[in-house]
């Protein structure tokens, strides 16, 4: 497999990388402290075509290769994982659903929109009583003429408070369990929904995250994405696009860590030396090194295969996992390595360190993917 990065590759690579450098680096403390992101930054991105990065060129989106997708998501997470997150919802869970299983309506009616950021998007599979078990969801969508009445709460969503789009997954025949799963779109000003309050999180802290409730709400027939009754499988396939994401969010998060640690373990000096001249720091370094070479590596082949194969489930939750044990392992080094400047807030890495940490947590945990790892070795 060819890893050389092609010119467009580059050039997108570092375009977000200048764009993370001079506009992210510096406020990115202030939106952590302030647990928000300001409109004006969204509509900036929006602008450089991030929020069109999956959407597809007739409806106005850059359409970029995996690798390239992946590469723009890790250099955004250097400097702001919460927006980070935001693209990869946006971009792989709810412009990758109706690119994929939206009616040519549906996709006249979003597309255009989302790719522009004008329109942001979420993904609600997550219910308080319904997690890793997401087969065991409870929210109702009663047909009722030309439309579903739906009923229920979900939890967790990521940038609720912006979406105009919400890829929404519900029951559709109570009676038959996962096999009775639909996902629907729905548009926050439909009648009977409303949304909780922000969760107070430990990091990620500028990305909104709430519950959505339903009340008899009507949804039109016509948002239906895929047949009715599919909608298992297409959240499932829907997830092994979102870490690819995922894990370049951890991948960005684990090479900032490391750098702030690099640079630190020069500066600081002990016993008369820099730290970094005591083989216990350097010893530290060289595995924090290897673990996201490693993550790297393996994120960027399930990207390629994706593209290339289209077969990647495995692969990607090997990366998904893989990244996001290094994000955290690389990010607590990293603040062993600050000693005690890195248990406070003069430093980044007690950032880095929280936003880390939800990455083994969101769109399957780290033990999800092992089910998902080993379900593939012994489906033989
Ligand atoms: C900040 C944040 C943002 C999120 N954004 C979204 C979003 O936008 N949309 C969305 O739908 N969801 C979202 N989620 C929800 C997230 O995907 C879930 O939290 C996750 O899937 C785990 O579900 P749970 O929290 O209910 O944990 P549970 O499923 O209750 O798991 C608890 C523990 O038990 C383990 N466990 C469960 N089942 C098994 C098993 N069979 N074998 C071994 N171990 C098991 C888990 O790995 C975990 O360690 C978000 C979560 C967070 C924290």
């Amino acid at each position: 497999m060819d890893f050389d990065l092609s010119e467009d590759q580059i050039m997108m690579r570092d375009s977000a990388r200048e764009f993370a450098d001079k506009r992210l680096k510096d406020i990115a403390e202030e939106l952590d402290a302030k647990a928000t992101m300001p409109d004006e930054l969204l509509a900036e991105t929006g602008e450089l075509g991030y929020f069109g990065l999956l959407a597809p060129d007739q409806y106005g989106g850059l359409e970029v290769d995996m690798l390239s997708y992946a590469l723009v998501i890790e250099e955004i997470a250097r400097k702001c994982a919460g927006l980070a997150i935001t693209l990869s919802v946006h971009n792989s869970l709810t412009i990758g659903a109706i690119a994929t299983y939206g009616t040519d309506e549906n996709k006249e009616k979003f597309l255009p929109k989302l790719a522009t950021g004008e329109f942001i998007g979420a993904y609600s599979l997550s219910e308080p009583d319904s997690g890793t078990d997401a087969g065991s969801l409870k929210t109702t969508a009663i047909a009722d003429g030309d439309h579903y009445i739906l009923n229920g709460t979900k939890n967790w969503v990521s940038t609720a408070k912006w979406a105009k789009v919400f890829v929404v997954f519900v029951l559709t025949n109570p009676e038959a369990g996962s096999k009775g799963i639909s996902c629907l779109v729905v548009e926050p000003e439909t009648e009977g929904m409303s949304l909780g309050v922000p969760e107070k999180k430990m990091g990620l802290k500028c990305s909104d995250t709430r519950d959505i409730s339903f009340l008899d709400a009507k949804v039109p027939k016509a948002n239906l994405l895929g047949e009715e009754h599919n909608g298992f499988k297409i959240a499932l396939s829907l997830l092994d696009n979102g870490r690819i994401g995922v894990a370049s969010q951890a991948l960005g998060i684990a090479q900032e860590a490391f750098n702030e640690a690099l640079s630190y373990s020069k500066e600081r000096k002990q016993f008369g030396r820099p730290i970094c001249d005591f083989q216990a720091i350097q010893f530290k370094l060289a595995d924090m090194a290897m673990r996201i070479d490693c993550a790297r590596l393996m994120t960027y082949r399930a990207a390629v295969l994706k593209d290339t194969d289209g077969r990647y489930s495995k692969e990607i939750s090997m990366a998904k996992l893989y990244a996001s044990e290094t994000a955290n392992y690389v990010a607590n080094q990293a603040l062993q390595i600050h000693g005690g400047y890195g248990y406070v807030k003069e430093y980044p890495v007690e950032r880095y360190f929280r936003d880390a940490r939800v990455t083994e947590i969101y769109e399957g945990t780290s033990e999800a993917q092992r089910i998902v790892i080993s379900r593939d070795l012994l489906k033989d």
